[in-house]
């Protein structure tokens, strides 16, 4: 950080792309949840920075992600949305490593944690946590990291790249589909219920945060899925007021240095609510 730069509180990251050219099941919501904050007034507030996304470094996926994998990407019609998702984690993701932001938000237009090394799946393309963990590496930061992946979904796109690595806690809530090798040093799994509420989810919380804080990260992602709400297309049977209390949660043991990752979650009533009041505690 520059003498004399004070360091902001949030940033948020976003690209009016996402709304467009995100995948379908996805980019529904973009525009209402960013609305949103404009009409809560987040943005405006004090100590809060808004950035406009700008695009990967396609070496960064090549790094990542096999000749084959990326291939595909390519076919699917989703590489650019996908190379600019990435790009918006990363740029949240430097903000705070290097200490000009205590924390960020993400926008995405795809998805990453069922992006493999080779392969992708369900609205997901590149990694874009994996993605952003190279790149601050490449600068000598973000040794020790936990990603905290509380989308409903197994992450195993994530646990492939990233399981294995002794510097990175993977802690993955879900709901019983497990997906490729889960073994590695640092993994924890959370398996609830399909229907699970928010006293069986925060339960869970509780024990992800305490295995967060006994890892003592420099750095915190949380893959962010709000299609664990009753009204969206996951599993568990989430009501409207747990994201915030999540995020108070989490903020408590962790007052900076965490990254949120816009993941799942396809109602535009559901992220209206859940990213308005994950971003008011973040700005709070
Ligand atoms: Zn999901």
């Amino acid at each position: 950080m520059a003498e004399g730069e004070k360091r902001c509180r949030l940033v948020v990251v976003y690209h009016p792309d996402f709304a467009v050219h995100g995948y379908p099941a996805l980019r529904e919501r973009i525009a209402p949840a960013f609305e949103e904050l404009r009409s809560r007034g987040i943005l405006e507030g004090e100590g809060i920075r808004l950035l406009e996304a700008v695009p990967a470094e396609e070496e960064l996926a090549e790094a990542v992600h096999t000749e084959g994998h990326i291939q595909g990407v390519k076919r699917s019609g989703y590489y650019r949305v996908a190379l600019l998702s990435a790009g918006s984690v990363i740029m949240g993701a430097e903000e705070v490593a290097r200490g000009r932001a205590e924390a960020a938000f993400c926008f995405t237009g795809t998805a990453g944690h069922h992006a493999s090394r080779d392969g992708f799946w369900g609205f997901c393309y590149l990694n874009d946590v994996a993605m952003a963990l190279l790149r601050l590496r490449r600068e000598g930061m973000g040794k020790r990291v936990a990603v905290v992946d509380i989308d409903p979904h197994f992450g195993d796109g994530t646990r492939d790249i990233l399981g294995g690595d002794p510097d990175v806690l993977h802690v993955n809530f879900h709901s019983g589909y497990v997906m490729g090798e889960t073994d590695g040093p640092h993994n924890l799994d959370l398996v609830l219920p399909h229907d699970a509420g928010d006293a069986r989810f925060l339960e869970a919380v509780e024990k992800a945060v305490a295995a967060a804080e006994e890892f003592r990260p420099e750095l915190l992602f949380v893959v962010f899925g709000h299609d664990s709400h009753r009204d969206d297309y996951g599993a568990f049977e989430l009501g409207d007021g747990v994201y915030r209390e999540f995020a108070l949660r989490l903020k408590r043991a962790f007052p900076s240095g965490v990254v949120y990752v816009l993941s799942g979650g396809a109602r535009p009533h559901v992220a209206r609510r859940a990213i308005g009041d994950v971003v008011e505690v973040l700005a709070g």
